[in-house]
């Protein structure tokens, strides 16, 4: 058995009542805060910029250099904004870190604004999780009873709105510009850039738009330094992470554990697969990533070897599919959700979804023809690199890589059902 795992922001999640304010001070909960306060902000940004933090939301963009990119004070406001939007198919990390312990958000939120010097942060949920909202929504209120949400919080002059925000269940709305849009009350879409939010984001103020898990790493970067977290990791990756294991396996969960780590040893701690499971091929970040297989268990995952092995470690949301699972059925379902949720903004990812899911449908229903496999190579060429926003190429990506591995299996699309190939069972994921 691997001993890897480092369990930080899953430290509490066992505990009874985690979510309180009450469990959470029992264990060092808000200390961070109270010796943030006492930090000049400068130094605040630069522990964050040494600890080598980079965006937990799958894109992975240096997050002290993202609050650097701030322009000086003006006096006028500024925000700070979670990206609390979280929907990327097979993506389930945010979720459970704010109903288990949404006051580590909280106190993340607090220091973070403190240190960009913003006085209102908004954290935008996706709508459809009310249960979340409420547990933010409480967690808020008790934060603010126990005055470190508020006027001059903790008697250091500092002062702070949280507004908790459900929006209205888009996927786009996670795109961070579509989500200031839809924040700002208008209809949810991709936004031009530059300017990058930091220069004009949230009405047009500097804004810092950061992801849950990121904004929720920083309490323990403060309270055990920015080395303590570089010395996790790899060179360029550094630090833990939450990995969602998910799929054929036996004991799917989420696994805190070093960037780095390999597939082969979270499986491990999964248990392995499942009694009869063989694996046949995997996603390293959700749906939008290219897929991995067998061959791939050994690739540390971290921004750069996963960007090498031909994918992208994103939200480190592991799907695990074993061999009873039809890949075309799967890429199909993918790609309807795309084409669902696609914008409409720009041609190449509005009419490309929409003819790749024709496609798709063909071949599942084994009515393809070995031309439908090259027409949809060349919508996903079509597609990546021409849209306007990372949609689009996300939905070319588990296409383009199913086909790489499993051509034979769209191949058989021109001639038999997937249903017949691959029969649905009881734990048939798609
Ligand atoms: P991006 O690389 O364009 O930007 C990443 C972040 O860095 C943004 O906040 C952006 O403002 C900032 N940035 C980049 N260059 C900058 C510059 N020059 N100056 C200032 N700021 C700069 O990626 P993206 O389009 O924001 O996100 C794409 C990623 O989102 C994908 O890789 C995917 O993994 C992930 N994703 C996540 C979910 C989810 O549910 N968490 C859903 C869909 C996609
Ligand atoms: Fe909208 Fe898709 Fe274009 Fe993004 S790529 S702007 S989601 S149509």
């Amino acid at each position: 058995m691997v001993d890897t795992l480092t369990p930080v922001l899953s430290a509490i999640w066992d505990t009874r009542k985690s979510w309180t304010l009450k469990t959470y001070e029992q264990h060092d909960g808000y200390q961070a805060l109270r010796q943030a306060l006492r930090t000049p902000r400068s130094e605040l940004v630069d522990a964050v910029k040494a600890s080598g933090l980079r965006g937990r939301g799958g894109a992975g963009f240096p997050t002290g250099m993202k609050w650097g990119f701030l322009p000086p004070d003006d006096g006028l406001p500024r925000y700070l904004v979670v990206n609390a939007d979280e929907s990327e198919p097979g993506t389930c990390k945010d979720t459970p870190l704010m109903l288990a312990n949404p006051h580590v958000l909280i106190e993340g939120v607090i220091i973070s604004a403190y240190a960009i010097g913003a006085a209102r942060a908004f954290v935008y949920l996706r709508g459809e999780e009310l249960h979340v909202y409420r547990r933010l929504l409480k967690a808020v209120a008790d934060a603010r009873a126990a005055g470190y949400i508020g006027n001059d919080i903790l008697g250091s002059g500092f002062d702070l709105d949280v507004v908790v925000h459900a929006g209205a269940g888009a996927y786009i709305c996670g795109e961070e510009t579509a989500l200031l849009d839809s924040l700002e009350g208008r209809r949810g879409q991709p936004r031009l850039k530059p300017p990058f939010p930091a220069v004009a984001g949230l009405y047009a103020r500097p804004t810092v738009v950061n992801n849950v898990e990121s904004i929720a790493s920083v309490p323990s970067i403060v309270r055990n330094g920015a080395e303590w977290f570089a010395g996790m990791g790899t060179e360029k990756s550094k630090g833990y992470g939450l990995f969602s294991v998910s799929g054929h396996v036996k004991h799917p969960g989420q696994y805190e554990a070093p960037l780095g780590i390999t597939m082969r040893q979270l499986l491990e701690l999964a248990g392995g697969m499942r009694e009869g499971s063989t694996l046949k091929f995997w996603t390293p970040g959700g749906s939008s990533t290219p897929l991995f297989t067998a061959e791939h268990l050994d690739v540390p995952l971290d921004f750069e070897s996963t960007a090498a092995a031909g994918s992208m470690l994103g939200t480190r949301a592991l799907q695990m599919f074993d061999q009873t699972t039809s890949v075309v059925r799967a890429v199909l379902r993918w790609t309807e959700f795309y084409a669902h949720e696609s914008c409409g903004k720009c041609t190449p990812c509005r009419e490309g979804t929409y003819w790749m899911v024709q496609i798709l449908r063909r071949l599942e229903a084994g009515k393809g023809t070995e031309e439908d496999i090259d027409t949809l190579l060349d919508t996903c060429d079509n597609i990546l690199g021409r849209s306007f926003c990372a949609l689009g190429d996300g939905a070319t990506s588990p296409i383009t890589s199913a086909v790489k591995y499993f051509r034979e299996e769209f191949v058989a699309g021109t001639r038999t059902p997937a249903r017949e190939l691959f029969p649905y069972r009881a734990s048939t994921v798609f």
